[in-house]
């Protein structure tokens, strides 16, 4: 097969103009030409030549005007080439074996053929020449493009050598199936499910990388459910592992919470493309097991699963080398906050309740409620329907209180500082307790948000407190 008029980037004919300059066969492959026989987009390029790869970038950098920036990592033998958008990588082909002692491969010069046999599956090792002698020509030695066309995964070699020359390949295996929408040959997924616990000696830093990948799919319950049933989920994530299960007593079982939660996931999958919050679905009622009791009178219960589920979300994050930062915070205030608006919708609402989840959501109240909406997973589409009406009175309701008071961005108009100087106070507890009896006041409706009706509040806390004033 020929596939010189899908080359349309004219990168690839002035790749292969440098190559011929050096005398160097040069194809692209892997991920590229998957793609392209997919028509999915992509955008870094894989080059290999059989040769120095670094030569041939330093080559095509200078071809290219040499402004662009080129980074060598000369222990690896690689080097590459950011061209705007797209990265271009350049490696000499390369022949790799393993030995049982050591997880790195023993990496020697090696033929194209060498190349491809050490690549994970059959549609990542495909390469297409770019040489003017065959320029276009398509090298695919495990018929990789039959496994394109019938939507198969499949390692090239024996899956278990494959696997365990290097473990992450179970994980890409099931994160290439859930992105792409493939299955997996049985073989190989036979051999995922025998080879499972050999992931534990892969960093978590990569195993990482695959487990998001497979949560931003746009359907991530096939790709865990791939990785739960391989094995590969109880011992990367046994937490959510947990989950699953019915338990039945005196005729009352509960809702078996893996399923629910996976329904949950590609309902908010629907709704939103942040990693963060798709990781709030996954975790919301990760506590489940943990609370969950059986009481003769109303049946199961799981008290308190979203306080205790935000206060694992910390440690689960840390294991799984996911950022501590700003982003797990949010993970975990929606986690705890993710019953409180169905109360909303329960009760009477009044004013003080909506602006008291305005205030604790902030500015992820939009998130918040794309979790509680995606959380309803009845097979009853009355039912479904009726919450999510709810849901919208919450939302009308929540626009009518924000627009009034501003809740979600609230800033205390009154700061430490004036406090401070209103009553001659060093800082201390008493300041802190003033601000946040200013607060609890703009919450439950006693004052507005405003300067006046602030600062007058806080003269009478202070005259109730006994302070004297030393600045008006
Ligand atoms: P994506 O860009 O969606 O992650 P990709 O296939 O380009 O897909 P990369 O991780 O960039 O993924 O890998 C590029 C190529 O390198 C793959 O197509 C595959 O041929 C090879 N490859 C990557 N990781 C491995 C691995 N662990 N074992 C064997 N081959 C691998």
């Amino acid at each position: 097969m020929n596939l010189s008029k899908s080359l349309d980037d004219k990168i690839f004919a002035t790749v292969g103009r440098v190559a011929d300059e050096q005398q160097l066969d040069t194809y692209v492959v892997g991920g590229f030409v998957r793609d392209l026989l997919l028509k999915r987009a992509s955008k870094d390029l894989d080059f290999v030549c059989v040769g120095q790869g670094i030569k041939l970038a330093e080559a095509v950098h200078k071809a290219l005007g040499s402004q662009l920036p080129l980074t060598v990592f000369k222990s690896f033998g690689t080097a590459m080439i950011k061209n705007g958008e797209q990265e271009l990588e350049f490696v000499g082909a390369r022949r790799e074996s393993y030995n049982r002692e050591s997880r790195k491969p023993i990496v020697e010069d090696g033929t194209l053929e060498d190349d491809q046999n050490r690549r994970d599956f059959t549609i990542n090792a495909m390469a297409i020449s770019l040489n003017k002698r065959d320029y276009g020509t398509l090298v695919d030695p495990f018929n990789g493009i039959k496994d394109l066309e019938e939507k198969i995964i499949r390692t090239p070699l024996d899956p278990k050598i494959t696997f365990s020359d290097d473990p992450l390949r179970m994980m890409r295996a099931i994160r290439f199936a859930a992105q792409l929408n493939f299955d997996i040959e049985a073989d190989t997924f036979e051999a995922i499910t025998e080879m499972a616990a050999r992931i534990e000696i892969v960093s978590a830093e990569r195993v990482i990388v695959e487990l998001n990948k497979i949560i931003l799919c746009d359907k991530p319950s096939y790709g865990f459910k791939l990785l739960f049933y391989s094995g590969l989920l109880k011992i990367i994530f046994p937490e959510m592992v947990a989950l699953q299960g019915v338990q039945t007593i005196e005729d009352k079982s509960h809702k078996d919470n893996f399923y629910h939660t996976l329904q949950v996931l590609d309902n908010i999958c629907e709704a939103t493309d942040d990693l963060w919050v798709r990781w709030a679905a996954i975790l919301h009622d990760i506590a489940k097991p943990a609370t969950k009791r059986f009481n003769k009178k109303v049946g199961w219960t799981f008290h308190g699963h979203e306080d205790k589920g935000a206060r694992m979300t910390p440690a689960i994050f840390r294991r799984l080398k996911l950022p501590l930062g700003s982003e797990m915070k949010k993970v975990q205030k929606l986690v705890r906050l993710h019953l409180r608006p169905i109360a909303l919708s329960k009760e009477e609402i009044t004013d003080a309740a909506v602006r008291r989840v305005l205030f604790e959501a902030g500015e992820d109240t939009d998130d918040l409620m794309k979790l509680c909406r995606a959380d309803i997973t009845s097979k009853n589409q009355n039912k479904v329907e009726r919450f999510l009406k709810n849901f919208d009175k919450v939302e009308v309701r929540m626009r009518e209180v924000e627009e009034k008071d501003k809740i979600r961005n609230f800033q205390p108009i009154i700061t430490g500082e004036l406090i401070m100087s209103t009553f001659g106070l060093p800082p201390g507890k008493i300041v802190g307790e003033l601000k946040e009896a200013l607060r609890e006041a703009v919450l439950e409706g006693v004052i507005k948000n405003e300067y006046e009706q602030a600062f007058e509040y806080l003269l009478k806390l202070g005259r109730e407190k006994g302070l004297e004033i030393v600045n008006n």
